[in-house]
Order: structure tokens, then C-alpha cells, then sequence
């Protein structure tokens, strides 16, 4: 007999485990998140947070958006990306970074109401899980996961209460693993994965020292140390990372892997910081020091049948381009308004399918981009006369010989100049952010081509209301108060919205209809001048793809699910047609 039931039991209240939780308890789906621990992440592992997933936490309420905000440090904060030999040495080269070149800058303007930030996992977690636990998620510290046996009604979980020892039993109708890289529910569901785990290793030294005197003058989010001798196994040289501006830091260090994990001292903890600070006579404050490794792994497949995964559970992989957190949290709005939608009896238990058809390319995507990221610096290396052996004198030669008046320094300084401009494909990939088009039988192209990308798909965002896609972007305006809302705002919150035009207003009627025998509450806007929203500028008539009367419906998570380029003859039926098949009806 269980002791507790609920209708999805999630594990791990990490990213993806407490937006799962906040997502579902904000559409009213009964959830219990679990935890091990007694408390949320004791360090800031995570930090760069995207566009899309500030549109997630804008999803979930204008307030959890404007509090992360307001603990995060802002983007004009993260904008120069330094290569140099210490924070207080000599500076070998800079990029700009997350959207602060003013090209980039227009870009991120134009994609999305919302901005990239630095929130830290120890800032992003309590906020998550607060709105979790705040709508209405149960939540149960210090209770860890053993095991779980699934049957054709639901899944029992087994737990162990880690206060009192007891043994308890979970019974839900869906679980979900969001139980980080070492996901004991992956491997308990037999989930296949790619890759491979413990490519490398590093240790994370979290400290307090003003080092404002270094870096104020050049604000930035890293700052990589490459010095002979700073050689680091997972992430290629020795980073400083800010963690808050400019007193808190992150060193990540790297360690050999075929070798047992070092203990980190205090002592050894500050020698490392005094080098790559470049002051013999620097004084921290250690907060914290740890390990962890560098893996190259990925979920093929992250359902089983009641069971999912999601996060670091099915993509494992090391923090470059930032990508861990912000994927974790679009996972989970990816899987929860289908839960909620199964669980409302408004759609077919086979749309839960479409979770791992969309998201498991993903987590392939992400984990390929994040690995070939750490292979970039090589160029760097090459260029600096870094990769030659170990012989220190040496490569401290040929990183003199940079500045020579000889052809070969010439060459030299331009191999460096490329090879530290190419980083822009870890540190302003715009594209590998925002170009997530999803391919599914929760999506209906109606045989629709997707469009091609005109630039280049990892470091530029392309906008198109393609079926798959994210609606874009764009500015609209009440027509009564004249208030600005982005497209973002008319949807989502768990509900599918239906944009048309003048000439469209039978897609109402017919929304109503289908609305009524689904279930749904299907949100209508129909846009154009003396309408309730107003597209002043054109900007929705140049985005959308469509003519005035047709249609462009909205799945809760922003994807566009199909569009109708003119009125139909039969509106109802083709609504109805559309979200049958979506809802696996
Ligand atoms: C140095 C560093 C820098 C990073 N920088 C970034 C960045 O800039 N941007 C970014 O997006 N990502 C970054 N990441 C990655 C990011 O931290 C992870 O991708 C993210 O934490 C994954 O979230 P998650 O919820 O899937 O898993 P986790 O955060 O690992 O959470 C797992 C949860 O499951 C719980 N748990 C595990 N096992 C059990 C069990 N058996 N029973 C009960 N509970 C259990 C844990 O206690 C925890 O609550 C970085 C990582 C590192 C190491």
C-alpha cells in the first residue's frame, strides 16, 4: 500500500525538477518533488541564463522573471570574454560575448521581450522551487530515490526518508527522473544513451576577494588564464569566473582524469588562485571547493512509457556555452503542459511520445555543440605555441615570439585573431539558444518546407512561425490603453492561443467550438487596426507568414503547433482535424 500518492512524482529539485514542479503546479496538476538533500544547490554551478529560458520564467509570471532580474548580474556585465596570462598579467586577447557586440545586441533586442543574465543555480533554484512550492507543489527534503516499478495505471516509487530511515512509497501516475548526471531513474527505466561519461576532469574553488582593480574595467563573465603550466584536463585552461561582480568567485581547474580526483586544500586552493590572478600576495576567502567531471553523453531516448527524463538526467555534458540549466529548465516546458493536458483528459496519453521525439535531438545538439566547444580553444593553443609538450621555457618563447616584426609573428598574431574570434560559437551562439524547431506528431506542417536558415544556425537566431518552431518575437499594442505586449505574452501559460487578422474572426467561432469539446480554453487574438491588439509598427504582418485571415495556433510552450495561411471553408473541422492529431485524440 503506498503512503503517499500524487499524480506526478518528480525527482530532483534541480533546474529541471523545480520548473517541472512550478510549471505543472501553475496548470494545477497535483506533483511532489523530492530531493535528497535538505536544501537546494550549495554552489553556483549554473549561471549564463538565455533568452528562452527567461521567457519560461516570464511564462510563469512577470514576477519570477523580474526577481531573477533582480538577483542576476545584468548582460552588459558579461560583455567582454578576456584571454590572458593572469587577471593581473598581460592581456593576449578579447571577444565580445552573450550579446554585448551592438550586431549581437540588435539580435537579442528583436528576439525576445526578455535578456540574458547571470543568475548563479544557487539564485535560479530557490526561485523556481519557491513558485513551485508556492502553487501548490508538495515538496519532501532529505528523501531519496531508490527505485520505481511502473504498471499500466502508474508508477510506485520507493524512497527512503534519509531523517528517519523509514522506507516510503510514492504512487503517481507519471515520474519523472530530473536526478542530474548520475540519474539512478534513466538507468532503473533502462533509457539508451551516447557517449561517454568521465572524459575529463575538474575541480570548482569558490572564493570571496575584491579583485575589482583587475576586471571593472573590462566586465565580463570569464576570464581565461592561459599560461604555461595552467593546463587544465576538461575545459582547457585555467578560468576565473565571476560570480558576482566583482567580490565572488568561481576558479575551474583542471585535474587528470586517469588520476583519483586531488583533495583541494585551502592552501592548494589559494596557490591556484594567486597564479591565475596573477598576486603572490592575494587572500581569499574559500567559501567551497569540489570536483566533478567533464562527460560527453546524451539520452537517445528519454521515455519510458510513464517515466522521463530530463536535464542533466539525459544530457551530460561540460558547461561551455552554458547550455546545461537553460536546456534543463526548456525540458520541463516542453513536458509539462503535456502532462497537465493528459491529465485533464483533454489529449490522448500518445502526446507524451512527442516529449522525446522533440527534446531527445536536443540533448544530442547540445552535448555535440558543448563538447566540439572545448575542442575550439585548440586553435588558440596552436596559435600561442601552447601544444608543443611541456617544456615551460618553450612555450613561453613562442608566446613571446607573438610579438616579433618577423612574417611568421604576423601569421602568428592573425592565427591568434581568428582562432579567438571563432569562440563566438561558445560564447555568442545566439542560434544554438533560440533555433530549437521541433519535428513531431504534436506538430502539423500540413506539408509546409521548413525554411531554410539564411545565416548561420549556430550563432544566429532566424525567426519563422513554421509549425515546430518558437512563435517569434514582435511587439504588439493594446488598443484601448495602448500597453505593449510581446507575442510571448498573448500565449503560452499553459493554455493554446490562436493568433489571426482581420477576415479571421471565424477562427474564433471555430476556437470556441473545438474548445468546447476538447476542453481547452483556447485563447483567441485576432490582430489589426480597431481590434483589441494593434500591430502599429508591422511588424507582426512582416513576421507571421501568413495572410490576414489565416491562423497561427499556439501550443503552451510558444511553438508554433500549425498554421492556416487564409480562412478555410470549414474552420471548425480544420481546427478540429489539427488537434486531434496534436492531442493524440
Ligand atoms: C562549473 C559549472 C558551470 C556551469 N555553468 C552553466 C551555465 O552557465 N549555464 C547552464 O545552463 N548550465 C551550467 N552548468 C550546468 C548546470 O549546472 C546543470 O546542467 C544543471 O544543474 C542541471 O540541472 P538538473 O536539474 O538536470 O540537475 P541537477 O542540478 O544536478 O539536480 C539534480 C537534483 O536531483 C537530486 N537527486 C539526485 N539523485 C537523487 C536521488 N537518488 N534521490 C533524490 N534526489 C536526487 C539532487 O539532489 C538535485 O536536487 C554548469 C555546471 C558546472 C559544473
Amino acid at each position: 500500500m503506498a503512503h503517499i500518492e500524487t499524480d506526478v512524482l518528480i525527482i530532483g529539485t534541480g533546474p529541471a525538477g523545480s520548473a517541472t514542479a512550478a510549471l505543472l503546479s501553475s496548470y494545477g496538476i497535483a506533483n511532489m518533488a523530492i530531493n535528497r538533500y535538505r536544501w537546494l544547490a550549495n554552489t553556483p554551478r549554473a549561471h549564463i541564463t538565455n533568452q528562452r529560458t527567461m521567457e519560461v520564467l516570464r511564462d510563469l509570471g512577470r514576477e519570477v522573471e523580474d526577481e531573477a532580474y533582480l538577483f542576476a548580474t545584468h548582460q552588459d556585465l558579461m560583455g567582454e570574454n578576456i584571454f590572458c596570462e593572469s587577471l593581473a598579467g598581460e592581456e593576449i586577447g578579447r571577444m565580445k560575448s552573450w550579446g554585448n557586440h551592438p550586431l549581437s545586441k540588435a539580435e537579442h533586442l528583436l528576439s525576445s521581450p526578455t535578456m540574458m543574465n547571470d543568475l548563479p543555480q544557487t539564485f535560479m533554484e530557490p526561485l523556481l522551487f519557491k513558485t513551485a512550492c508556492s502553487r501548490g507543489t508538495q515538496a519532501r527534503m532529505s528523501t531519496e530515490y531508490v527505485s520505481h516499478v511502473q504498471d499500466r495505471d502508474g508508477v510506485t516509487t520507493t524512497c527512503r526518508d534519509r531523517l528517519s530511515g523509514e522506507t516510503v512509497t510514492i504512487r503517481s501516475k507519471y515520474l519523472v527522473g530530473a536526478d542530474g548526471g548520475n540519474s539512478l531513474v534513466a538507468e532503473h527505466a533502462g533509457l539508451p544513451f551516447e557517449g561517454q561519461m568521465g572524459v575529463g576532469g575538474s575541480m570548482n574553488i569558490l572564493f570571496r576577494a575584491d579583485l575589482s582593480k583587475y576586471v571593472a574595467h573590462r566586465p565580463s563573465v570569464l576570464y581565461w588564464v592561459m599560461q604555461p603550466g595552467a593546463d587544465v584536463g576538461g575545459i582547457g585552461m585555467g578560468l576565473v569566473r565571476m560570480v558576482r561582480p566583482w567580490n565572488e568567485w568561481l576558479i575551474v581547474w583542471g585535474y587528470d582524469i586517469s588520476q583519483p580526483a586531488p583533495e583541494v586544500t585551502p592552501e592548494f586552493a589559494t596557490g591556484v588562485a594567486r597564479q591565475l590572478v596573477g598576486d603572490p600576495e592575494l587572500e581569499i576567502e574559500l567559501l567551497s571547493a569540489n570536483t566533478w567531471t567533464v562527460n560527453n553523453m546524451y539520452a537517445t531516448h528519454m521515455q519510458k512509457d510513464r517515466v522521463f527524463i530530463m536535464g542533466d538526467a539525459a544530457h551530460r555534458h561540460p558547461p561551455s556555452n552554458g547550455l546545461g540549466s537553460n536546456t534543463s529548465i526548456q525540458d520541463s516546458f516542453n513536458l509539462a503542459w503535456k502532462l497537465a493536458a493528459v491529465l485533464k483528459g483533454q489529449a490522448g496519453p500518445g502526446l507524451l511520445d512527442s516529449y522525446s521525439v522533440e527534446r531527445a535531438p536536443v540533448a544530442k545538439q547540445i552535448v555535440t555543440r558543448a563538447n566540439q566547444s572545448i575542442g575550439e580553444f585548440g586553435p588558440i593553443f596552436e596559435a600561442l605555441g601552447m601544444t608543443g609538450g611541456t617544456d615551460i621555457d618553450k612555450i613561453r618563447a613562442s608566446m613571446d615570439a607573438r610579438c616579433d616584426a618577423t612574417p611568421a609573428a604576423e601569421a602568428q598574431r592573425e592565427a591568434l585573431r581568428e582562432a579567438i574570434a571563432f569562440k563566438k560559437y561558445e560564447f555568442d551562439a545566439h542560434g544554438v539558444e533560440m533555433n530549437q524547431r521541433y519535428r513531431s506528431d504534436a506538430v502539423v506542417t500540413d506539408g509546409q518546407i521548413e525554411p531554410a536558415f539564411d545565416l548561420d544556425a549556430e550563432l544566429h537566431y532566424q525567426p519563422t512561425t513554421w509549425p515546430g518552431a518558437r512563435i517569434p518575437h514582435v511587439w504588439l499594442f493594446d488598443g484601448v490603453t495602448g500597453d505593449k505586449h510581446s507575442t510571448l505574452d498573448l500565449c503560452g501559460k499553459g493554455r493554446f492561443t490562436l493568433f489571426t487578422g482581420i477576415g479571421g474572426e471565424a477562427w474564433e467561432a471555430a476556437a470556441a467550438e473545438v474548445g468546447a469539446e476538447t476542453g481547452l480554453d483556447i485563447r483567441v487574438h485576432v490582430i489589426g487596426p480597431r481590434r483589441k491588439i494593434v500591430d502599429h509598427s508591422g511588424d507582426w504582418a512582416r513576421a507571421r507568414d501568413i495572410r490576414d485571415s489565416g491562423c497561427i495556433l499556439v501550443r503552451p510552450d510558444q511553438h508554433v503547433a500549425w498554421r492556416a495561411e487564409a480562412m478555410s471553408d470549414q474552420p471548425a473541422a480544420e481546427l478540429r482535424r489539427v488537434l486531434t492529431k496534436i492531442l493524440a485524440r
